[in-house]
């Protein structure tokens, strides 16, 4: 009988895995891929954004409840998850002008191997492709069954098994469903920090223009969330951190009837628009914001040319053309699904768990963290915040509840 079997070998896994052994715990981390920590060799381009440099109010969301979010995030702050990499892990980091922490590598691979070599170091033992089927509540603790029918048996279990985003990353819902089948509700799930597909193909073959904006989503007037960065168009409509970051309101369960607002680079288009100036031609004006395609398409779009001279620009065109530079609003058809978005919203309800040790309320010695709990966070480093936060919380829990 093992003390602590961990079902998942990424992120929140990893970090469990690792906070349990050094708490003198006997552990077990089955990944089902080939290799561990797939997601972050994935993750910021190769260079893996492994920390955000600050957190506020607006970093994190929750469906169930936030509060348990923030006690768990508060139980590894940034300054000790970033000593934690730095004097622990032995991986030197730097904050970018962004704002976003990488290795000074540059190379996610080097997080991992850390990351393994801690868990090496505790005392981890790993076992790669074997994938788990099913996890049954026995006296005593857990019989964890293997898609092979092998089964081992341990004391406490730490559910790492990640959401339903990038699946051939081998995370496919398994902790969903598995959380589910022993009682537990998941807050209603979905695609978030995720390219966006829209209904305008005069856009769509715009593919790979990148642009500064800023974006905002609407409902009945109200606006629900506001987004300043660079979008990029795609052939399937937008990308680019300002769409990621604000999709998940587009997305999200109660998103229905809210409107995508684009307004195309942060010139005051009414000032530009009403300058008519020395014959200023509308082409030449709109290109000194954007890139010249961009602009040309906007224009098709209005009717006008770019000869034009905004001085003879009648006002009901004038104002059309500002809608369409400041409040453009293209009709947002869905998301790229799960295939290319970076997280899972929603998740098992954090109601359910304890926010001392994660552990569940339902199933005494089920430990849950990182993507299939209902936390999410910004683009940023924030999602992986969560994943060693609430790995460390999962982990410290399971291995403090070891008979002694
Ligand atoms: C392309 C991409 C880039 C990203 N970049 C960043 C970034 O730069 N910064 C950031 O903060 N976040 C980033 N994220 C988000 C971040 O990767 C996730 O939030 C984080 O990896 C979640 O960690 P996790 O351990 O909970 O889940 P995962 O990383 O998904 O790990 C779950 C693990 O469990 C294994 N598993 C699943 N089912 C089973 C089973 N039945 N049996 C055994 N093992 C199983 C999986 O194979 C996987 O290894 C990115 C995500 C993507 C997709």
């Amino acid at each position: 009988m093992r003390d602590v079997v961990v079902v998942g070998a990424g992120a929140a896994g990893l970090a469990a895995a690792q906070f349990a052994a050094a708490a003198s715990a006997d552990v077990l981390l089955l990944e089902g891929a080939a290799r561990v920590g797939t997601k972050i060799l994935a993750s910021g381009g190769g260079r893996c954004n492994v920390l955000p440099s600050r957190v506020d109010g607006a970093s994190f969301w929750s469906h169930s409840a936030p509060r348990t979010m923030q006690r768990v995030l508060a139980a590894f702050p940034l300054d000790a998850a970033r000593a934690w990499f730095e004097r622990d892990l032995g991986v030197a980091l730097v904050t970018e002008a962004t704002g976003k922490v990488f290795p000074r590598s540059n190379r996610a691979a080097d997080i991992v191997h850390a990351l393994r070599g801690g868990c090496d170091r505790a005392g981890v033992e790993l076992r790669t492709s074997w994938r788990v089927d099913a996890l049954t509540p026995v006296e005593g603790g857990f019989e964890v069954v293997r898609s092979t029918g092998e089964v081992v048996r341990c004391r406490r279990v730490v559910l790492a098994s990640g959401g339903l985003a990038l699946p051939k990353s081998g995370s496919d819902g398994f902790g969903l469903r598995a959380a589910e089948a022993l009682g537990h509700s998941v807050a209603a799930t979905y695609p978030a920090l995720v390219p966006l597909t829209i209904d305008a193909p005069d856009l769509r073959a715009l593919s790979g223009i990148a642009v500064p904006v800023s974006l905002s989503v609407h409902t009945d007037g109200r606006v629900v969330a506001t987004e300043p960065g660079d979008l990029l168009l795609t052939h399937r409509g937008l990308s680019g951190p300002a769409t990621l970051q604000i999709s998940r309101h587009l997305t999200e369960p109660d998103a229905r009837g809210r409107k995508l607002r684009i307004a195309w680079s942060a010139a005051d288009w009414r000032a530009e628009l009403a300058d008519g100036a020395g014959g200023r031609q509308l082409g030449k004006t709109l290109r000194n914001h954007l890139p010249t395609r961009l602009a040309d398409a906007l224009l098709a779009r209005s009717g006008m040319a770019a000869a034009d001279r905004i001085a003879g620009i009648r006002k009901p065109d004038r104002i059309a053309l500002e809608a369409l530079l400041a409040e453009f609003e293209p009709i947002v058809t869905g998301s790229e699904g799960y295939k290319t978005a970076e997280v899972t919203g929603g998740g098992v309800r954090l109601d359910e768990v304890a926010a001392h040790d994660l552990q569940s309320r339902i199933v005494p010695g089920l430990h849950l963290c990182g993507e299939v709990l209902d936390a999410t966070g910004r683009l940023g480093g924030y999602n992986f915040l969560w994943a060693w936060a609430s790995g460390k919380v999962a982990g410290h829990g399971a291995a403090a509840a070891r008979p002694r």
